[in-house]
């Protein structure tokens, strides 16, 4: 109730939330009641969240905050939250992305931006949470619930956590069933929660994390107790500091505070190696063919015929044109045609299997430094702090896209990755460290992201 209380009292101001869901709210907190009462609480009872509204949820509002699928209401709920209701998670509503989840500043959303809880010192500016999953990062840091669910592609867990002074992890690719999560880039989505602590995060994850018959790239590896990783010492633990991240022109705020995290791991007697991962300056180029070319084939599906908006034309053609170009936002189109461009005859060779032969070269570096000892890579989350509404959208894609040149080689190699606050910048706004590890191991993130922490 008190969750509901302030969703409805501050939700205008954010427009996190694009639908709520109080009755369905108070049902499953009623059972929750009922379960504590009785001594028999499962890990999450009680516990109020938000959805992004790119899952599935049966008989919910699920948009992916695109025009397209207006009034779609899925006959089914996708795996990772029917986990979250099975261990006893209170569902509070939907929350706004980024387009299908194509953004880094929540801008591109249906539904309009996301407000940032955030604001700079002594000034009024509305600022971005990030993106795509603004509207979990900005609900967690406004206590609107008391952890989200996120999807990352190439960052869009990690930079909004950045952005709003807040923590989330990208787990391994195959670690949670992609099944009823709205597709964007197959070989790169990944759920995940955004928490306002290591620990929260620690334990949404182990719940929301399975092997799903019905994702065939969910993968049968055992999910430990993550909770049980925060306790332990990093000590004698090699953190991997990669070169190539210094990249240029990084401000001298993220630079300092890259070097404060090298110094607490090494107080706290972790050793600190300098590693090389050569082919990192490719990964943004080669994940703005890959991505958009995988999105191009799967949002082929939005045409007018199964699901949502339907603009009636002359014939059924015409149908199809006119549902997708009132249908889709702009930068959704941007990526369909891109992706149509490179995978088509003549430039699939030129494009596509030269970025998935670069997204090959990027996955070696890493293993090359995980099979030489290192445990955990740390890196900056985001090459700035959040930005103001407005300031970068509508000018050139790529400079949004340079949101992503921190995180988006974790998604390339399949790898997981936190992003966990790490202080402020001078004019007082959170900053992010991010930990990689090694595929599957996500319990070494939160057993070393508490020294940041
Ligand atoms: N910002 C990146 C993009 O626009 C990543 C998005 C994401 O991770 N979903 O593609």
């Amino acid at each position: 109730e008190a969750y509901l209380a302030a969703i409805e009292r501050f939700n205008q101001a954010f427009n996190a939330y694009v639908a709520v869901t109080p009755e369905r709210a108070l049902e499953m907190a009623g059972e929750s009641d009922r379960r504590i009462a009785e001594g028999e609480a499962r890990a999450l009872e009680g516990v109020p969240l938000g959805i992004k509204d790119l899952f599935c949820t049966k008989g919910i509002h699920s948009q992916a905050a695109s025009h397209v699928l207006d009034g779609f209401k899925p006959p089914y709920e996708s795996t990772v939250t029917a986990n979250l209701w099975r261990d006893g998670g209170v569902m509070l509503g939907k929350l706004n992305m980024d387009e299908f989840a194509m953004g880094s500043s929540n801008e591109t959303s249906y539904y309009g931006p996301v407000v940032n809880p955030w604001r700079r010192r002594g000034g009024n500016a509305q600022l971005v949470p990030g993106g795509s999953s603004g509207g979990s990062a900005a609900a967690v840091a406004a206590h609107l619930c008391a952890g989200a669910t996120a999807t990352d592609t190439g960052g869009s867990i990690r930079q909004p956590a950045a952005f709003t002074g807040t923590v989330g992890i990208k787990p391994t690719y195959g670690r949670c069933s992609r099944r009823g999560i709205v597709a964007f880039a197959s070989s790169l989505d990944q759920a995940g929660p955004i928490a306002r602590t290591v620990r929260d995060a620690a334990i949404m994850l182990r719940t929301m994390a399975s092997v799903d018959p019905k994702d065939t790239t969910s993968a049968d590896v055992e999910v430990p107790d993550y909770e049980a990783a925060i306790g332990e010492s990093v000590k004698g633990l090699r953190i991997g500091i990669p070169r190539e991240y210094r990249v240029d022109g990084m401000p001298e705020e993220i630079e300092k505070l890259w070097q404060a995290g090298m110094d607490w791991y090494r107080a706290a007697g972790a050793e600190l190696v300098e590693i090389s991962l050569p082919h990192t300056k490719y990964a943004l180029p080669a994940y703005y063919i890959v991505a958009p070319a995988e999105a191009s084939s799967n949002l082929a599906r939005y045409d007018g015929v199964r699901y949502g908006l339907r603009v009636p034309g002359d014939d059924i053609v015409d149908m199809y044109e006119k549902t997708r170009a009132a249908g889709f936002g702009r930068e959704v189109k941007r990526r369909v045609l891109i992706g149509t461009y490179v995978l088509s005859a003549g430039y699939y060779d030129a494009y596509y299997l030269r970025a998935q032969k670069v997204r090959t070269l990027i996955k070696r570096d890493f293993e090359e430094a995980f099979q030489a000892g290192i445990d955990a890579i740390l890196t900056p989350a985001t090459p700035s702090s959040a930005f103001g509404i407005g300031e970068k959208a509508g000018g050139d894609p790529v400079e949004m896209y340079l949101n992503d040149i921190f995180t988006v080689t974790v998604n390339m190699a399949g790898l997981p990755g936190i992003a966990v606050p790490a202080g402020l910048d001078p004019a007082g706004l959170p900053l992010g460290l991010q930990l990689i590890g090694r595929p599957f191991d996500e319990a070494t993130l939160f057993r070393a992201a508490q020294v940041i922490e």
